[in-house]
């Protein structure tokens, strides 16, 4: 028994099982010492009544008590042994015995009377000591109990034994996936995430060994997601920084001349590094961001009226139709800032892929428990192959790729934690050379919404 736990358990059944057999034993052998007490006292009582009534008939054949005290004379099967003497009413002794001859100086108190009886009639008095056999069946009395402790005492050592065995088993059936939880949570405080606990019990054991399993899952898959971010950044640093560095060269060398125009093409590259920091920044803050919401009730087609007469000049600008339809106001509880970002986020993509002359409508619409809002474009929609990741990070369509104007693939990812985080849920459909619509759902309730009159 190396481990502890198995040791623990171990003990501690073979102490319950010899206690629990001691308590028993101990228990048996006071119950069962009672109840023979209680069979010697009846056998007692039924040996006096039959002395009584030999008694009784005496005095009947008789026609009274013998005028002197007379021995009493009986066979060796009558129960003399315990009768000492018997008294007529008037307390005179009438009969004794041979044992009442004997010890005649038995003292009267520790005697025991019994009335003799005939219908009604008080006849006399037959006064009982303790007898021999009294002594005999203390005897047996005390054999009995040796017999009962003995059995006791080897039952202890039988029920003692096998339960050592059984508790064995079944500590070691215990603190098995214990010890392989222990082994695996090292496993993965040493950074090795590969191993899980096999084998696993159908029970509370079994199931957080199963969460230490997804625990590791997790772990791994953030760690994959960290190296591949990680690479992802660099990656995306790599070509503003190279083409920022070769022209700053350049110009140092005199071989790039420092014009406006070359400095302006330096500072888009600037302004889109500062984009990746800025969109960084914002998914480590959409990790968090529920600890920094700040719910309050938000008149929802307000709120959108004010940010689409904000951005219609950008729209405008690229000679793109930005629209607003509403069924009518309506109420929402929750982060304002976090709504903005996410509304900002959906309309720069609108914007970016969307050609001159395309459409941009936002709708608001509401049920008695949801408020949605959409955002359609007649841009360039994408493809079902890209559709199922573009909310992963750093996912970028080809098509976004090879365009100057994409992103770093953040934007809807993002989007979809703060909606997420806001307790909404947000779902994309789209037709590539038609168009796209994204849609989210926010749930509301009753008192939150105001009803259109
Ligand atoms: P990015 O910053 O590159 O736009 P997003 O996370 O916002 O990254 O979007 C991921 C990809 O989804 C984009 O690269 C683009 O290919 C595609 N996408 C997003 N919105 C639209 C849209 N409205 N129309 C067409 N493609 C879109």
């Amino acid at each position: 028994m190396k481990s502890p736990i198995t040791r623990k358990i171990t003990l501690i059944i073979v102490l319950i099982s010899f206690g629990s057999i001691l308590i028993s034993g101990l228990f048996i052998n006071y119950s069962l010492n009672r109840q023979f007490q209680k069979y010697l006292t009846r056998v007692d009582t039924a040996r006096e009544n039959q002395v009584i009534n030999i008694l009784a008939q005496i005095y009947l054949d008789n026609g009274g008590w013998p005028q002197q005290p007379t021995l009493l004379g009986m066979g060796r099967d009558f129960y003399l042994e315990r009768l000492f003497y018997i008294t007529d009413t008037d307390g005179n002794v009438v009969f004794y015995t041979r044992m009442g001859r004997i010890r005649s100086n038995q003292r009267p108190d520790l005697l025991k009377p019994r009335p003799i009886i005939i219908g009604e009639k008080t006849i006399g008095t037959a006064y009982f000591g303790k007898s021999p056999i009294e002594n005999v069946l203390t005897q047996q009395n005390v054999l009995f109990r040796h017999t009962i402790n003995h059995s006791i005492v080897l039952s202890i050592l039988v029920t003692g034994s096998i339960s050592f065995i059984v508790a064995i088993l079944f500590a070691r059936r215990f603190s098995n996936p214990i010890r392989a939880m222990n082994l695996t949570a090292k496993a993965m405080t040493n950074g090795n995430l590969d191993t899980r606990v096999r084998d696993l019990p159908r029970d509370e054991l079994g199931q957080l060994g199963e969460s230490l399993n997804t625990l590791a899952d997790s772990l791994k898959y953030v760690q994959a997601l960290r190296q591949q971010m990680t690479a992802n950044v660099a990656h995306d640093l790599r070509t503003p920084l190279a083409t920022i560095q070769s022209h700053l060269e350049g110009m140092i060398d005199d071989v790039i001349p420092v014009s406006t125009a070359n400095l302006e093409s330096l500072l888009d590259e600037v302004k889109r590094l500062s984009g990746l920091v800025e969109d960084l920044q914002e998914i480590a803050l959409a990790d968090q961001a529920i600890h920094h919401f700040k719910y309050e009730p938000i008149a929802l087609e307000e709120f959108l009226q004010i940010l689409i007469n904000k951005k219609t000049p950008l729209f405008a600008e690229k000679g793109l139709h930005l629209l607003f339809k509403s069924t009518g106001p309506v109420q929402l509880v929750s982060d304002r800032k976090s709504l903005s970002k996410i509304m900002d986020n959906l309309l720069s993509n609108a914007h970016k892929y969307t050609a001159p002359g395309g459409h941009v409508t936002i709708t608001l619409s509401h049920t008695t428990e949801k408020v949605h809002i959409e955002v359609t474009d007649t841009g360039i929609g994408i493809s079902e192959v890209d559709l199922p990741y573009i909310f992963e990070r750093f996912y970028r369509t080809d098509q976004s790729r090879n365009r100057e104007s994409g992103g770093f693939g953040l934007g809807l990812t993002i989007v979809k934690e703060l909606v997420e985080a806001l307790g909404g849920t947000i779902t994309v459909r789209s037709q590539p050379g038609q168009g796209s619509t994204f849609t989210i759902n926010f749930a509301t309730t009753p008192n939150q919404r105001n009803n259109p009159s």
